[in-house]
């Protein structure tokens, strides 16, 4: 298999992977307060004037999550000119997710690990950090990096979710900690990666998991104290138990089997919005766990609520309505996806919508007062289902989707059409902006499924997804692999403009009203585009691959454009062969410009060059590298990628050295290099494994090293 073919190989297979009013009535850059680390004023207390448009408060920018700002001080016009004023190095190598917040001159971002800093948003320079201490140990528990997508602020405290589950809540002036809950079960491999939202001083938080067998929920803080108020869950546990609630046990009649031995999942990992007249919150749920709705929910069912819109009253968590996207969801397909609220003209009335462009690859218009489905197109090639019916609502699936039948080539597959990167929606050109992707996926149900607590648990042959042998079924793959950034018009349902990327994978997006649209992309640049007809204006090279979403501010003046970088996440740990070629290293920073700015990055490094594979002559029998393989796909390929070929974050384990080999199960049981995030795998693979999985590296290293020859 040469080296072409690999490159599309790893792209077969995916991860595991009310301030709404502010508009053009609030134009404008206006004065803000002094730079200070003051207290974050937020919607309890009264903004000082303009401060809605200079300041970005809340992870969407306002509860209807636009991404769109008023300020328009660089615009179209001028763009050229926007240079890097500051940078802050983030500290760590992994991936960075993260929307920072910008209160009244302080600029509130994360990092990898759940660590949170404060910095002057004028000058970049660090107010405090704050780090978690996450024992690197529960890394195992992450499918997609251990990132986190921000913070929430009210008051005068700013809050974030921890990889581990912990909601803590800091004092904004110096970052100590005012509080701090568990917010699951600590047997659970539960994860938090989502930035919280706060509505009426309830601080809602979510978690991730499906990968790995829980049960999803949402809960609710009190902001000051930490007390829980409420608990959602999205999925129904053992009706023996009873119901927490009439929503679970009309759930509940959805599913089969005994879906709760195995978690349900559900899990709601990042997105959810607010409508302050409704009074309503909606949260996006995630996919099944297992992913495989066979072992899942053997009898069928819808399985409510996975891969649904719910809404919810945000003081109680009383359920609203709910909207599945994808009923008896079987190939990942969440609907955690980014939701945007907006007022639409549809059909010759304004309609109040919330739109999604979750994994399925349809893009979705509901009514928000009633969940009812407007209208749903493909924004994407998909293979699953032919369209959705306008009259149920439900997909039209296609023959054999759910790969009942036998193995069978998707697209979407499990990293989505579109996967957790934000939308942005511009009200003046009424077009919504997200990064699209085209990723199949090889989905077969892994005949030899077992159950097994706290670990990979989708239910699909990770094997046989890794390296599809038919030949057949890898030329529909190559040529079907690609991303873009594209402008999608919701009331007629189609694409207005694109901008083709070198691949998948790109970043979250930000609407001016300078008739601009900033994005990042994997191949290390931040670039802006006119909103309405896509033209590329401006890049900036940033030294390493973007997926966060950017924001923008005003201080004293002047238009601030900030976007946090960072090569990490599912695509690079998990995209192996389909992403080394870039090269990309990961450099965690904020970047931030303004018109006229002209800071440099360091120079990068010289290229180090890296020796060939040290490799042990001995080699095992072909059933042992076959073993390997089989338990490498399933425990180790999410981190170290397709084909044991590194993405740029996980060491590249072909070019482990003598000593590696030697200390191998030390390494790979007993977690001796577990404070570099390695953590220990016994109780997870045996030791019989753990050398079955040092002969598959063995064996590929020798075909690395035939490949140079
Ligand atoms: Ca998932």
């Amino acid at each position: 298999m040469n080296l072409d073919i690999r490159w599309f190989l790893a792209l077969v297979t995916a991860s595991a992977i009310a301030l709404s009013a502010c508009g053009k009535d609030d134009p404008g850059v206006e004065q803000t307060a002094p730079s200070s680390a003051g207290p974050p004023q937020t919607e309890q207390r009264p903004l000082p004037p303009g401060s809605v448009t200079s300041n970005w408060l809340t992870h969407g920018r306002t509860y209807g999550e636009q991404r769109f700002s008023p300020l328009e001080q660089v615009n179209a016009g001028n763009v050229r000119k926007l240079g890097l004023d500051w940078f802050f190095d983030i500290p760590g190598d992994r991936g960075i997710e993260a929307t920072p917040l910008v209160i009244d001159g302080v600029m509130y971002v994360t990092g990898s690990w759940s660590t949170v800093f404060a910095l002057d948003a004028k000058t970049g320079e660090r107010i405090w950090a704050y780090d978690p201490e996450v024992p690197r140990i529960w890394g195992r528990n992450a499918c997609c990096d251990v990132v986190n997508r921000g913070v929430a602020a009210w008051d005068d405290k700013i809050y974030v979710g921890t990889i581990d589950g912990y909601l803590v809540a800091l004092n904004a002036v110096d970052g100590s900690v005012a509080w701090r809950v568990n917010t699951i079960d600590r047997d659970k491999p539960y994860t938090i990666t989502g930035a919280p939202r706060i509505i009426k001083g309830n601080v809602m938080i979510g978690n991730g998991g499906a990968e790995y067998g829980v049960r999803g929920y949402v809960s609710a803080y009190d902001a000051k104290t930490g007390k829980q108020t409420w608990r959602f869950y999205t999925v129904p546990g053992n009706p023996a138990d009873g119901f927490e609630n009439e929503a679970m046990e009309m759930a509940a009649a959805t599913w089969t089997g005994e879906w709760w031995k195995v978690g349900g999942g559900g899990t709601v990992w990042d997105s959810m919005a607010y409508d302050a007249q409704l009074d309503l919150l909606y949260i996006g749920v995630g996919n099944g766990s297992p992913w495989n709705r066979q072992i899942r929910s053997p009898g069928g069912g819808d399985n409510l609520f996975v891969s649904s819109i719910v809404a919810l009253k945000p003081d109680t968590g009383d359920y609203v309505w709910h909207y599945q996207t994808t009923p008896g969801e079987t190939w990942d397909y969440t609907a955690t996806q980014h939701i945007i609220l907006a007022d639409l003209e549809i059909g010759g009335r304004v309609r109040k919508v919330a739109m999604q462009a979750p994994k399925n690859g349809f893009f979705y218009v509901l009514d928000r007062e009633t969940g009812e489905l407007i209208s749903a197109e493909n924004y994407v090639p998909v293979s699953w289902a032919s369209g959705i019916d306008a009259a149920t609502g439900r997909p039209m699936e296609t023959v054999n989707a759910r790969y009942t039948d036998g193995p069978n080539l998707i697209v979407p597959g499990p990293d989505g059409g579109h996967n957790w990167h934000p939308m942005a929606f511009n009200p003046e050109t009424g077009l919504v902006y997200f990064a699209v992707q085209e990723i199949p996926f090889l989905f077969a149900t892994d005949e030899g499924f077992m159950y097994r607590p706290g670990q990979w648990n989708t239910g699909i042959d990770m094997l046989m997804a890794d390296l599809p042998e038919d030949p057949l079924e890898l030329a529909k793959a190559i040529g079907m692999v690609r991303g873009h950034l594209v402008a999608w018009d919701p009331v007629l349902q189609k694409e207005v403009w694109r901008y083709q990327h070198a691949g998948p994978g790109n970043g979250g997006v930000l609407a001016t009203a300078g008739n601009l649209v900033f994005q990042g992309n994997i191949i290390g640049e931040f670039v802006a585009y006119t909103a309405d007809d896509g033209d590329r204006l401006w890049a900036f090279p940033t030294q390493t691959g973007i997926t966060a979403g950017p924001v923008t501010y005003a201080i004293d003046g002047e238009q601030y454009v900030s976007v946090a970088v960072g090569w990490g996440t599912a695509t690079a740990m998990l995209g192996g062969p389909g992403v080394a070629p870039l090269q990309m290293k990961n450099r965690s920073r904020v970047l931030t410009f303004k018109l006229g700015a002209s800071a440099q990055l360091p120079d990068l490094p010289d290229p180090v060059p890296v020796p060939l594979p040290d490799v042990p002559e001995q080699r095992a029998s072909d059933n042992t590298v076959l073993e390997g393989h089989r338990v490498f796909a399933q425990r180790c390929m999410v981190c170290h990628g397709l084909g044991a070929v590194s993405g740029g974050i996980a060491p590249d384990l072909r070019y482990s050295d003598k000593q590696v080999y030697a200390e191998w199960d030390a390494i790979v049981l007993g977690g001796s290099l577990s404070s570099t995030g390695m953590p220990p795998f016994a109780g997870v693979i045996t030791p019989q494994q753990s050398q079955a999985i040092k002969a598959y590296i063995i064996d590929r290293a020798h075909a690395l090293l035939s490949s140079m020859d």
